[in-house]
C-alpha cells in the first residue's frame, strides 16, 4: 500500500519511543505521561453513569449539546468577562486535540507559516506539517523562565506567516506568559494581521494563588483569536474526550462542518458529565491542590540534587529540567536512567529539537510518595555514575 507523502512525513514520536522502551522493564516509575492519575469529581462521574442509564448514548449535534455550549459560555463569561454566543461561537470537540487540529486545519493553507514557541506540545508541529504548512519555531530560554520574547516572534514573521500558536500555561515547561507580554504579542498579531490559536488547557492548574491571563481579552484580539480548551486537565477527564473552542462564528462554522466528517460529535455521556463539571455543584480544587503539593515535593527533592536545575514550574504538571551539569544530554540521561534505575523521563529535544538537548521533561502525575521514590533512584543513579567515574 502506498502512503501519502503527508502520512509518510510524520515524525516518529519520541515520547512513544521512551514509553515503548520502558515496557521492557518491570517496576518502572513512569514520569512520562501527561495524564492525571486523579479521579474526576464524584458528581461528574455520577452524571456520566446517569446519562448512560437514561440511554443518552447517541449522537448529539456536531457542535455538541447546546446545554453544554451554554455552560461553556457561562464559564467564559466568568473567566474573561466576555459574552460568547453558544449557538455560533462555541464548538464542543473530542478533547482539546480535536479543537487544535480543526483550528489549524481551518486557518492554514499549504505553504503558510505558523509560529510556534519552543519547546512545544508536539501535536502542533505535527499537525501544521501534515497540512502542508510550515512550523516556524521561536525558542524560549530558561533564563526567561521559558516565556517567549515578543521581539523574537517579530523576527520570525514573514509575508507567509498566517498564525501564531500560544500555549500558556505551557506543556512541557509549565511557563505562564505574563499579561504585559501578552499585550505586546497582541500588538504584533494586529500589526501583521495574524490569527492566534491560544491553547489554555492548563489554565486552571496555576499554583501559588496565581492566575493565567489570556490574549483573548486584549483589545482587538477577539476577532482573531481561537481559544482551545477542554476538561482533561482541569477536571482530570483525559479519557472522557471533551474539549471546546471559543472563536469567531466564521471559524466555528467550518469547524462544525468538518467535525461531521471526522468524529460526528464528542461522546454523549461525556458531554453530560461535562455539563455537570461546569455546574456550581462541582469542586475541582482538589486537583490543583494535589498538583501544587507534588510540584512542591519535586522542588524539595531537587534541592538535594544540584546537578539538575529547575526554573520553578509555576503551573501544569510538568517540570522541564536542565541536566547538563550531570555531563549527560537529556537523551543520554533518559536512556541510562531507564536502563539502570527504571525511571522513565522524556528528553527535552523531543519537544523542540537540539536547543533543548540538555533538558528532560518530568510529568508529576503520581503521588508524592512515588515521586520521592523516583528521586531516590535518580540520586542513586547520579551517585553510582560519579563513583564509576572515579
Ligand atoms: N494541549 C496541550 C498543550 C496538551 O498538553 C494536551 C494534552 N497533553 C492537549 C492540548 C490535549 O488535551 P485533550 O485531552 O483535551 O485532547
Amino acid at each position: 500500500m502506498k502512503l501519502s507523502d503527508r502520512a509518510a512525513g510524520l515524525t516518529p514520536s519520541e515520547p512513544r519511543r521512551i514509553y515503548d522502551a520502558a515496557q521492557k522493564y518491570s517496576g518502572v516509575i513512569d514520569l512520562t505521561l501527561g495524564d492525571p492519575d486523579l479521579p474526576p469529581p464524584p458528581n461528574v462521574r455520577e452524571a456520566a453513569c446517569r446519562a448512560i442509564e437514561a440511554g443518552k448514548t447517541r449522537y448529539s449535534a456536531n457542535a455538541g449539546l447546546l446545554e453544554l455550549r451554554k455552560a461553556i459560555a457561562e464559564d467564559a463569561r466568568k473567566e474573561y468577562n466576555m459574552t460568547f454566543d453558544p449557538a455560533s461561537e462555541i464548538i464542543v470537540t473530542v478533547g482539546a486535540m480535536e479543537s487544535a487540529y480543526l483550528c489549524l486545519w481551518s486557518l492554514l493553507e499549504p505553504g503558510d507559516e505558523a509560529i510556534i514557541p519552543a519547546p512545544f506540545w508536539i501535536n502542533y508541529r505535527e499537525v501544521v506539517k501534515s497540512l502542508g504548512a510550515k512550523p516556524v519555531f521561536v525558542e524560549t530560554r530558561p533564563e526567561d523562565a521559558f516565556v517567549v520574547r515578543p521581539e523574537e516572534i517579530e523576527k520570525r514573521i514573514t509575508p507567509k506567516t498566517r498564525l501564531l500558536v500560544l500555549n500558556s500555561p505551557a506543556n512541557p515547561t509549565g511557563a505562564v506568559i505574563p499579561g504585559e507580554v501578552l499585550d505586546r504579542i497582541a500588538e504584533l498579531a494586529k500589526k501583521y494581521d495574524l490569527s492566534v490559536v491560544s491553547d489554555e488547557i492548563y489554565g486552571h492548574l496555576v499554583f501559588d494563588g496565581k492566575h493565567a491571563e489570556s490574549i483573548l481579552t486584549r483589545p482587538g484580539m477577539r476577532e482573531r483569536t481561537a481559544v482551545v480548551n477542554g476538561f482533561s486537565k482541569r477536571y482530570a477527564m483525559t479519557g472522557w474526550r471533551v474539549g471546546w473552542t471559543l472563536a469567531p462564528a466564521q471559524l466555528v462554522r467550518v469547524m462544525i462542518q468538518m467535525t461531521e466528517n471526522i468524529v460526528a460529535c464528542a461522546p454523549l455521556p461525556s458531554q453530560y458529565a461535562a455539563i455537570e463539571a461546569l455546574s456550581d455543584r462541582t469542586d475541582e480544587s482538589y486537583i490543583r491542590w494535589e498538583f501544587e503539593k507534588r510540584r512542591n515535593c519535586l522542588l524539595e527533592e531537587l534541592r538535594s540534587i544540584p546537578e539538575i536545575v529547575s526554573t520553578g514550574t509555576p503551573a501544569t504538571f510538568y517540570a522541564f529540567l536542565d541536566v547538563s551539569r550531570t555531563g549527560m544530554s537529556g537523551e543520554e540521561f533518559a536512556m541510562s536512567l531507564l536502563k539502570s534505575k527504571q525511571v522513565a523521563v522524556i528528553h527535552g529535544s523531543a519537544y523542540g529539537g537540539p536547543a533543548y538537548r540538555n533538558f528532560i521533561r518530568i510529568a508529576f502525575t503520581m503521588d508524592c510518595a512515588e515521586l520521592r521514590k523516583a528521586f531516590t533512584r535518580i540520586r542513586e543513579f547520579l551517585a553510582e555514575r560519579k563513583g564509576a567515574a572515579k
